[in-house]
């Protein structure tokens, strides 16, 4: 496979941009090789600068829904351009995107639009403070909410896959308030509720884990964290920035049925656009200016293409589309499981509906530990084996896959029919 324009791309990019990405993972620092520079999407597929076809199984790190350059997405966000990029005033674009976002996510009777997932799990949390009074915050180890200083701790994502704990520049005093517990793990919870709970403003989660690789709670775990937030009145905050409209409409609160307060959103929310989201019940969103004293603004918050965008691909969204997508996910999930028993590779598949991760282990990941502990050369290999055979998955063993609706069953095949061949890569210890 000729990379030679990727290749040049990356060495002129090293130069003038920190590590050549505009964020870490893209820099395939894990996984090792160049990364491919992207010239364009169509549907399914990924165009690379040397021309080179690829099956996406990224599609954007999730908000690309139906793929690539969707015609009812682009056209709506062409025909909000034109009538201009941006206001900084009110929008009517924006009124109907947040109705359809509360028309499908069960807990939210209010929501703020932010750019980024980072900025809409940093308000939350300031919203979670300001409405509490209190100021400390229940994570888990591994989950991932954006890059903001009191949650870059034990992150996962690409803080996981570079190994930085945390990350320097993060002060102590940032870090305090943030209090870890290990996914599933009841008992760490019970103890840490009983000992800071009236300090608690906010219980934090990904309530479909998928930084750390896909490791989806244990059964009852979320209306166990439901319950110890009632109990000490504590905030309960589900970051859906990815399980958000992609494991559910209503996202994972609606598959798994437990409500959480305030709803984190991003990724398929802007359609492929900068746009995120936060939202919860009026009485507590109306703690925010101006109507309320808890200070978040934006300049670009809201921008009229974004909203097009966004409330184009929300308009797609029926029950059809899940299970499609559900399907997709299966037939890659279950061709991946069937490529490593074939090859006897050691390898845990999970599925948890529409979202699916790989993770070289003996046993199904059940906390980051397990997820830190697989064999990521493994995964390494497995990555190329698939890339030089024209499949494009997350260049990291931390995270996911991510599918479209515009993965046909030609698609389909070619995905399963690498996997195959790259299973052998993974077994023979070869790199591609
Ligand atoms: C991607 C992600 C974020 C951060 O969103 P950005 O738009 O990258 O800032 C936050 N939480 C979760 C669960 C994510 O997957």
């Amino acid at each position: 496979m000729r990379t030679e324009n990727s290749a040049d791309l990356f060495e002129r990019a090293r130069a003038v941009i920190p590590g050549g990405v505009n964020s870490p993972v893209r820099a395939f620092a894990s996984v090792g090789g160049t990364p491919r520079f992207v010239a364009r999407g169509e549907g399914a597929t990924l165009v690379d600068a040397d021309g080179n076809r690829y099956v996406d199984l990224v599609n954007s790190w999730g908000p690309l829904l139906f793929g690539h350059a969707r015609q009812e997405v682009l056209a709506a966000a062409e025909a909000a351009m034109r009538l201009g990029s941006s206001f900084g005033a009110p929008t009517e674009g924006e009124v109907r995107l947040a109705e359809a976002i509360i028309d499908a996510v069960p807990s939210i009777e209010k929501v703020r639009l932010v750019n980024s997932g980072t900025e809409a799990g940093m308000s939350a949390v300031r919203l979670a403070r300001g409405a509490t009074g209190r100021a400390k915050l229940l994570k888990f180890v591994g989950h991932y909410h954006g890059h903001a200083d009191a949650l870059l701790v034990a992150a996962g994502s690409g803080v996981a896959t570079l190994g930085i704990p945390g990350s320097p520049g993060v002060t102590a005093g940032a870090a305090a308030d943030t209090i870890l517990a290990p996914w599933n793990d009841r008992d760490a919870v019970t103890a840490v509720v009983a000992e800071y709970g009236g300090d608690l403003a906010a219980i934090l989660v990904e309530p479909v884990p998928a930084n750390m690789n896909l490791v989806p709670p244990a059964a009852g775990f979320l209306g166990f964290l439901r319950e110890q937030a009632d109990a000490c009145g504590a905030v309960l905050v589900f970051d859906e920035v990815i399980t958000g409209f992609r494991l559910a409409r209503g996202g994972a609160q609606e598959r798994e049925g437990v409500r959480p307060d305030i709803t984190v959103l991003g990724k398929v929310v802007g359609g492929g656009f900068p746009l995120a989201a936060f939202g919860g019940p009026a009485e507590l969103m109306d703690h925010l200016a101006p109507d309320g004293p808890v200070y978040q603004a934006g300049t670009l918050s809201g921008n009229p293409v974004a909203v097009a965008a966004g409330l184009a691909q929300l308009e797609l969204l029926d029950a059809s589309v899940y299970e499609c997508l559900e399907g997709a996910t299966r037939i890659v999930a279950d061709g991946f499981a069937a490529a490593f028993r074939a090859a006897g590779v050691t390898a845990q598949v999970t599925r948890h509906g529409t979202l699916a991760g790989v993770v070289f282990a003996a046993a199904a990941p059940q906390r980051f530990e397990d997820v830190a502990a697989a064999d990521h050369a493994a995964y390494a290999r497995f990555f190329h084996g698939m890339l030089e055979r024209g499949v494009y998955l997350a260049p990291s063993g931390y995270e996911i896959v991510f599918t479209s609706l515009a993965l046909d069953t030609d698609a389909l095949d070619r995905v399963v029919t690498a996997a195959h061949e790259a299973a052998e890569v993974v077994a023979a210890g070869r790199t591609g």
